[in-house]
């Protein structure tokens, strides 16, 4: 049974976000079903024509959830995902953290977004929440003035997964449209269609199916409690762009992001990480500048292997300081380049551009070492 909550002042770690006054609810009552406590940001799941539902409204737009769960809520912005700033992810993150630290009861958490940036926030949490009990992050295509709306279907299947056991130490989820995917790996594949969530070769994680919440895999990289990211010390995340590939691209952009701030460059690469145009002169004044260059593909899906995603890119990605450094040629913008100079330059696996970008960034908080960089690319 749901409890009407009390306005709280949000934790002195969100103090400087005027936006993200949290409402709380009260822990729920005793009950033999888990307690599971939904924090709304808002997205199309809450943009109802005439003002946006609340965390309070969502909760209370499932019928039958006290079969699974027992509801909380709180109120943590209500904007489209594309508008929360990184500072407000960071004070998410830390608000995550904190509950869990703090109620050891609790079973889990379902995070409420706008679908468009729903997969990097996901992810971010999957780096930056240190605990086993299930993140779920649920959103819906279709606003709840609109027929056919499926935000209350989905949320009621983001809480039934928070609940279930099997969700623990899964990291973050992606629960859309009866299917659970990984925040590391799923995608916004279409820009309006209800599947729109994939996870592009993997496949699935799971299902929700009227009788039970059914996983098939588990995902074997490092995340959650797992995580040697503490979002605690963090007040400002550092500034990683994504560059994409395209033929005869200018590698003046990337060296406008390194003038601008920029520790990081994710180059969204052409196949395998080609670069193309005046590309590897830029890769090689970031690097010069102290950036770290990570390669990804902006294919959709494989992997930048280390060593692979130079050619014409720059140097090799993933070269380590004391590996031995490609053969001198007086062609190649990277000659000048020194071992550490060099290391910097990361492959960045399998994951997508912008998932990549999320990961240099917490790795930028610890070291700009490459080699150390190139280590967290290949365990996470
Ligand atoms: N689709 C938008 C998003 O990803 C939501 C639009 C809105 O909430 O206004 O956030």
């Amino acid at each position: 049974m749901l409890r009407r909550g009390a306005i709280a002042a949000i934790g002195a770690a969100a103090l400087c976000l005027a936006s993200a006054a949290i409402t709380q609810a009260q822990p729920a009552a005793q009950s033999n079903v888990p307690r599971v406590r939904l924090v709304a940001t808002g997205g199309t799941i809450s943009n109802r024509n005439g003002g946006r539902l609340t965390a309070e409204e969502l909760v209370k737009s499932m019928p039958g959830i006290d079969r699974y769960a027992q509801p909380e809520f709180e109120q943590f912005t209500n904007l489209a995902s594309s508008e929360l700033t990184l500072d407000q992810w960071v004070a998410l993150s830390k608000r995550i953290n904190e509950l869990f630290r703090t109620d050891s009861g609790l079973a889990g958490v379902v995070v409420t977004s706008g679908t468009d940036t729903l997969e990097e926030l996901a992810y971010f949490l999957d780096l930056t929440v240190r605990s086993e009990k299930p993140v779920v992050v649920v959103g819906s295509m279709r606003n709840p003035s609109t027929l056919g709306y499926e935000g209350a279907a989905n949320l009621l299947e983001g809480f039934r997964v928070a609940a279930a056991p099997g969700a623990r130490n899964k990291g973050v989820l992606v629960v859309l449209n009866d299917e659970i995917n990984s925040a590391r790996e799923a995608t916004k594949t279409d820009a309006l269609r209800l599947q729109t969530f994939q996870t592009r070769g993997y496949g699935l994680l799971g299902v929700v199916d009227s009788d039970r919440v059914v996983f098939y895999r588990d995902v074997v990289k490092r995340h959650t409690a797992k995580s040697e990211f503490d979002i605690t010390g963090v007040t400002k995340l550092p500034r990683v762009d994504v560059i994409w590939v395209y033929q005869g691209a200018d590698g003046d952009l990337i060296k406008a992001a390194v003038d601008a701030g920029a520790q990081g460059i994710v180059i969204a690469g052409a196949g395998a990480g080609a670069t193309s145009g005046t590309q590897p002169a830029g890769i090689t004044y970031a690097l010069q500048k102290g950036a770290v260059v990570v390669s990804t593909t902006r294919t959709g899906s494989g992997r930048i292997a280390p060593q692979r995603g130079g050619g014409r890119g720059g140097p090799p990605a993933g070269a380590t300081a004391t590996g031995a450094a490609p053969p001198a040629n007086p062609n190649n913008p990277n000659a000048a380049l020194t071992p550490e100079e060099r290391a910097r330059r990361v492959a960045g696996e399998d994951l997508a551009p912008v998932k990549a970008r999320l990961l240099l960034m917490m790795a930028l908080t610890k070291t700009k070492d490459g080699a150390e960089i190139q280590r967290m690319f290949s365990e996470y």
